[in-house]
């Protein structure tokens, strides 16, 4: 019987590429970086800069230093889109009876701005962001896990963890014990381990009958 669902937002209630990712400064910086970075570094960096912190990536890619403040100087992390909307299934946690937690990984203030433009306060009890604006570290959620089992005096087979990512939530959650699901939405690529696999909440009402 399980008494809690903690689900992930990006891929699971969201996807991110359903509109176009905000630019924010980040267009000013890749054209900072156009001389001094090579161009496979930048490539790298473009995937990195709307999840993880700045300190943590000018330090991993070593930018110089005189580099590093002009663009220190201009960085802001951007906001979803006003069109931003989660999937359409959404609407059936609202009719599930479990503690329903959201834990998201990324940039406080963009993961925070699809949590308000998508009002998804709406359908969680709690939500949750890990932020990574000072972390490189990506096997935080585990602690986040472990401090709500106890928090709400779950037992961890209680407890079914929604996400996409193996590594970010997938792994961690099954080495607590508790039960997990893969969101196998827009072409997630199916990771073998894990006990549910769904690609709508309505896959929902069957598992945790
Ligand atoms: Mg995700």
């Amino acid at each position: 019987m399980f008494k809690a669902i903690i689900c992930d937002l990006d891929r699971c209630l969201f996807n991110p590429h359903s509109v176009p990712l905000p630019q924010g400064s980040f267009l000013k910086i890749f054209r900072l970086m156009e001389k001094e970075v090579d161009s496979k570094k930048k490539e790298k960096i473009k995937k990195e800069i709307y999840k993880w912190g700045l300190p943590g990536i000018l330090k991993r890619h070593q930018i110089p230093e005189q580099l590093q403040q002009k663009i220190k100087a201009i960085y802001q992390v951007p906001t979803v889109s006003p069109q931003a909307k989660p999937y359409p299934d959404i609407v059936i946690l609202k009719k599930l009876p479990q503690l329903k937690i959201l834990v998201t990984t990324g940039l406080e203030k963009f993961q925070n701005s699809k949590i308000k433009t998508m009002h998804l306060e709406e359908y969680f009890d709690e939500c949750i962001i890990n932020k990574t604006d000072n972390t490189s570290n990506l096997w935080t959620k585990k602690r986040i896990f472990k401090k709500n089992l106890k928090k709400h005096q779950l037992n961890p087979a209680e407890v079914l963890v929604i996400g996409d990512s193996p590594y970010d939530e997938l792994i961690p959650a099954k080495e607590l014990g508790m039960k997990t699901a893969q969101s196998l939405r827009d072409n997630v690529k199916k990771v073998e381990g894990f006990d549910y696999y769904i690609k709508s909440f309505d896959e929902l009402k069957e598992i945790l009958k």
